[in-house]
């Protein structure tokens, strides 16, 4: 790593000593960039990576709210408004006690180089609230949204800001968001993504991160000549991404045997089919159950509790071909990752973001495995929020064949993209470099041309 590099990652961690994970993507970043910095002087010179680690703007809100027995809470609500050079700020709210000011802004500084990588016109945000929707009624949930909203509608706009879901914001809460919305501005836009189908959502964007995810993983597979049939996968999480990325690898011919929610993983030896997968959606999504009760359906499978204690995630230890991490960052340790090898896994694409630890990042480069990256293989989400936003600025809902063939399309793409720049910069198979170059580019060249703003 050059001094420059260095002392870029030790300024980031002087200035915000309490945000570890930002700091954690920085540096992951930071070190490929590296390599496009000692070729691109002009760079350097524009300051850009030392502009692209701030954000452009961050809006911190307070959110009172009553609940239905009348109790008053407070909840902090966010805005990183990261990077505007391409386009709008688009970017996920995330609802979690764990949410705060150094995850949000991780997971915007990584939007950033993941929109850039769609090449569609989005710029990079991300927001949400240290609220828990966790066991909280339909009632609660909508009197929170419309409390978030109050606040957040002045900040953004179909080309000012586009939110959308994340962790704990699907499509009940997105509705109540949009509805108070137009509410206050008295106007009906495509200021939100993840709509419902009846009012401006796109056919195809609840599938689309967890289908991205799958693809990516067959263009990684492609490379070696091979394809997901027959391929044994671990799956954690079990919320939207999770879901639908157990949708394709079935579809494709792949068996998943794991599951996981925050209690918890289920471990499936038969495989969670087409019929299985139903249940866990209605769990999850209707009934918004834990993921033990599968065990109570299915009595061959096991569950395993959570238990923090251990220094590794038992989930990441069965014999399998590919992995795909749906849940929450961090959630793959060096441990984890050895493990993983160990098992015989050689394909892991992250439908979560950052869900690896950079040792375990390492640990994947150093063997050589078809490892993407999230920022490139769960990119399909925003993609086709992108699209979403294509079809509301037309006014005309496409088919859901055509949605999932550009999809599809784009995904190919950031896969060439990847795999072009890895090349480019002297470290062929290299999906981080790849991903986090191929991202950085564009943006940068843009920052380049819009001045010092
Ligand atoms: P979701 O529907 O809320 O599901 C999240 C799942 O992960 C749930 O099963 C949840 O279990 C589990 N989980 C969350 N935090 C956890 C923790 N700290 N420890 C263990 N398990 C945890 O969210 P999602 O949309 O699928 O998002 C999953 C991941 O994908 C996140 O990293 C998100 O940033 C990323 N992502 C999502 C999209 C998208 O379009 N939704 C796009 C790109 C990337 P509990 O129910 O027990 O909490």
């Amino acid at each position: 790593m050059s001094d420059y590099v260095k002392n870029l990652i030790a300024e980031v961690k002087a200035k915000h000593p309490a945000q570890p994970e930002f700091h954690q993507a920085v540096t992951e970043v930071a070190e490929s960039l590296d390599l496009v910095l000692e070729r691109h002087p002009e760079y350097r010179s524009a300051k850009i990576l030392e502009r692209i680690i701030e954000p452009e703007r961050i809006i911190i809100f307070r959110v009172p709210w009553v609940d239905d027995q009348g109790e008053v809470h407070i909840n902090i609500g966010y805005r990183i408004e990261m990077n505007s050079a391409i386009g709008p700020y688009k970017g996920g709210l995330r609802f979690h006690p764990s949410v705060n000011l150094g995850i949000l802004k991780f997971l915007a500084f990584e939007q950033v180089f993941k929109n850039s990588l769609t090449s569609l016109p989005m710029g990079g945000g991300k927001g949400g609230s240290d609220f828990d929707p966790k066991g909280k009624s339909d009632l609660k949930i909508m009197r929170f949204c419309q409390a978030f909203m109050s606040e957040l509608f002045r900040h953004i706009g179909p080309d000012t800001d586009v939110p959308a879901g994340d962790i704990g914001v699907g499509g009940r809460e997105i509705g109540y968001l949009f509805g108070q919305y137009k509410k206050l501005r008295n106007e009906f836009t495509g200021v939100l993504t993840g709509k419902g189908l009846n009012w401006g959502g796109s056919l195809i964007r609840p599938e689309a991160t967890g289908y991205g995810a799958v693809y990516f993983a067959a263009e990684m597979l492609g490379t070696k000549k091979q394809t997901l049939e027959g391929k044994t996968c671990l799956v954690s999480g079990s919320g939207n991404v999770a879901q639908y990325t157990v949708e394709k690898i079935n579809e494709l011919g792949g068996k998943v045997v794991t599951l996981s929610d925050s209690n918890g993983y289920i471990y499936d030896e038969e495989g969670i089919n087409k019929e299985r997968l139903n249940f866990i959606m209605e769990l999850k999504n209707v009934r918004r159950g834990r993921i033990k009760e599968y065990t109570d359906k299915y009595k061959k499978a096991v569950f395993s509790p959570l238990d923090s204690n251990m220094d590794h995630n038992p989930l990441w230890d069965h014999k399998a071909h590919c992995a795909f991490p749906s849940a929450t960052q961090n959630e793959i340790n060096a441990k984890d990752a050895q493990n993983l090898l160990k098992n015989g896994v050689y394909v892991v694409s992250e439908g979560a973001n950052m869900p690896t630890t950079i040792d375990g990042v390492n640990i994947f480069l150093d063997a050589k495995i078809l490892y993407g990256p999230g920022k490139a293989a769960n990119a399909g989400g925003v993609a086709t929020s992108g699209l979403e936003m294509a079809q509301n600025s037309q006014r005309l809902p496409w088919t859901r064949e055509e949605v999932d063939s550009r999809l599809h399309l784009i995904m190919k793409n950031i896969h060439r993209t990847c795999v072009e720049m890895a090349d480019r910069f002297g470290t062929p198979g290299n999906y981080v470099n790849g991903a986090n170059i191929g991202g950085f580019l564009k943006v940068a060249d843009a920052m380049i041309d819009q001045g010092v703003v």
